[in-house]
Parts: structure tokens; C-alpha cells; sequence
């Protein structure tokens, strides 16, 4: 069942795939929404009822500034691979879980944050990047965003989204601010 169509592209708007409505009641499609979602990243938070969120500031757009910024996105993409130093992909770390299953094996790594841009996938060759230094890994998956880190499904890690980058290696330093980057 559709909702209209998107005021950007046309696409049928389909509940199931998401789509924004706009401050002035402009509609985008979950594509459009994807192409903006670099520069408008979902900023989590935790509701009264200690339940994780997230606001999007795309909803806070009119529809000029939302055809503007389809416009603008390919400059502000590179923009901020300048900044990061012209990695194809960067991932900010906000937390880490470490799992140790068996006592031979080394343990496995759930980093929670959010891909600033580009994407990731499972088995991709990643770096983290510290002061200390380069460490290279490949990761064994990207799962969604969710509190509980441990059970949820695998995903694409696209630019302004948050999620979980999955890996396993012998004492991988990885905390809170630092980046995970694929080249
Ligand atoms: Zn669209």
C-alpha cells in the first residue's frame, strides 16, 4: 500500500521501506532520504523510558532546502573525506563490547557508532586508527544499531547511519572516539 509519491523523484512512498515527511509536508523516499543521510546524520538519544532513539534532522528540512541539499551532497561527501584524510569509508567508535567465548579463540569485538560516510560490509579489510598507530582487520559483520548488540540482523553500514561494526583479533585496542576506516 503507497502513500504518495516522493516530491523529489516520484517513487511510490512505501511505509514498509520509511520515508520522511518534511516540516512543510514535503515527502522523500527512503533513496532520497539515503543520498541526504551523510550530511544529516541520525542523532541518537535515550528516551524517559531508557529507550535509544533517534531524531532526524532530515524532518526538520522544507522541501527547498531538502532539493538544495540533493544538489550539494556530492560536495559535502567530499568535503568530509577531506577532512578524514580521503579514506573510501570512516566509522566513529562510541562504545565497545568485547565477547570471549572460548579460552583458545580470541575475543570477539562489537563497536557501536556510526559510519560518518561511505559504507561497510561484512568481510571488508578495515583499519583502526589510533595515535599508537595502524591495526588491520577484516570484519566479520555490520549488524543494526540496538542496545543489546549482540542479537540483531546484519546491515549496510551507509554514511550518517549509526551501527555495529562486528571483528575478532588478538587484544585490538578499540574505545570510545576512535575511528575504523576502509581504504
Ligand atoms: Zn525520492
Amino acid at each position: 500500500m503507497e502513500k504518495g509519491f516522493c516530491s523529489f523523484c516520484g517513487r511510490a512512498l512505501i511505509p514498509l521501506e520509511g520515508y520522511a515527511e518534511l516540516k512543510d509536508g514535503g515527502k522523500a523516499c527512503s533513496h532520497c532520504v539515503r543520498k541526504l543521510r551523510v550530511m544529516y546524520p541520525l542523532k541518537p538519544f535515550w528516551d524517559n523510558n531508557g529507550m535509544k532513539r533517534a531524531e532526524d534532522p532530515i524532518e526538520k528540512l522544507g522541501s527547498d532546502e531538502f532539493a538544495k541539499c540533493l544538489e550539494d551532497v556530492i560536495e559535502g561527501t567530499e568535503g568530509l573525506r577531506l577532512r578524514y584524510g580521503r579514506h573510501n569509508a570512516v566509522f566513529r567508535v562510541e562504545e565497545v563490547k568485547t565477547e570471549k567465548k572460548e579460552l583458545l579463540k580470541p575475543p570477539t569485538y562489537y563497536a557501536s557508532g556510526m559510519v560518518i560516510y561511505g559504507c561497510f560490509d561484512p568481510e571488508d579489510r578495515v583499519s583502526l586508527v589510533r595515535k599508537e598507530g595502524k591495526t588491520e582487520f577484516s570484519l566479520s559483520d555490520v549488524r543494526e544499531s540496538s542496545p543489546f548488540m549482540l542479537d540483531t540482523v546484519t546491515v549496510e553500514g551507509k554514511g550518517g547511519e549509526p551501527c555495529i561494526l562486528v571483528f575478532s583479533g588478538k587484544a585490538i585496542a578499540c574505545g570510545p572516539g576512535d575511528l575504523i576506516v576502509r581504504d
